[in-house]
């Protein structure tokens, strides 16, 4: 009685493990879904472009061109192995004419887009992307987005962020056509500083995080945004997020990588906009 028993104790134990080892074969661990944030708007205030710098994980700091503190910001950004963005103000629909450095406006020549972006670069070290700063006018415009994309290519090895201040924006298509690794910012964090924004924000951006494996936020550098990010980016890998730079996303997604024609671009935006 008791062999029997301890047979069928055997066998089951057998089976278990048996089967155990099958799902886990067969079901690898998912991979965590990822969140990437950026902070924008780094170069005017010495204090507060210190503390987005020394924020925990590898948040990426978009520095403004020629804005008084830039270099010294995006050193220390690189030294805490940070991505470093330039973070180039493009015309909005709200600015007749942008008198903020390096801004690229709308009746610039080809020469002189050239030369401001050359300026612009050249002002923020250790940048291994180029994000836009307003732009509500200029993204929409092809010709001045596909120049934008040249200079990008011209410099290799950049990113596009496509900060997305208008709907209408074709920046990420474009980057995407030109052959240069892009992404859509999907959340802004902090547009009205209140601490309800920044929590209903944050829960958006975890949510497309889950449902699409990973999701692109902003932020500023308000203190309120800084003390929230502080305080809850050390918890997302206990709920279950991964928190990644841009470029290390960019270098492993293959659908995020460039595509070269038409068709498979509008592909590729349409599963950024989704
Ligand atoms: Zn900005």
């Amino acid at each position: 009685m008791s062999g029997t028993f301890g047979r069928t104790v055997t066998a089951v134990t057998l089976l278990a493990a048996v089967l155990l080892l099958w799902t886990s074969m067969a079901a690898p661990a998912a991979q965590a879904p990822r969140i990437a944030i950026i902070i924008d708007d780094l170069g005017y205030h010495l204090a507060a472009g210190r503390r987005a710098v020394n924020l925990p994980g590898p948040v990426a700091c978009a520095v403004l061109p020629e804005s008084p503190r830039a270099a010294l910001l995006a050193k220390a950004a690189f030294a805490h192995g940070k991505d470093v963005l330039l973070h180039l103000p493009l015309q909005s629909m709200s600015q007749a004419d942008s008198t903020e450095p390096g801004a690229i406006v709308l009746d610039m020549t080809r020469g002189e887009f050239a030369h401001s972006f050359a300026r612009s670069i050249a002002s923020v070290p250790h940048a291994v992307g180029v994000s836009n700063h307003q732009g509500s006018l200029l993204t929409q415009h092809p010709g001045h987005m596909g120049w934008l994309m040249q200079e990008i290519d011209a410099k290799g090895n950049l990113f596009f962020v496509d900060s997305y201040t208008t709907h209408r924006s074709i920046a990420l298509n474009l980057a995407r056509e030109s052959g240069i690794p892009a992404v859509r910012r999907d959340v802004f964090l902090d547009s009205d500083r209140s601490p309800e924004t920044l929590e209903r924000e944050f829960e958006r951006l975890k949510k497309l995080s889950r449902q699409r494996g990973m999701a692109v936020g902003i932020g500023h550098p308000y203190p309120a945004t800084l003390e929230f990010l502080e305080r809850e980016l050390p918890k997302l890998a206990e709920q279950g997020f991964q928190l990644v730079g841009l470029r290390e996303y960019l270098a492993q997604h293959a659908d995020l990588r460039p595509v070269r024609n038409r068709a498979a671009g509008v592909e590729a935006l349409h599963f950024a906009s989704e």
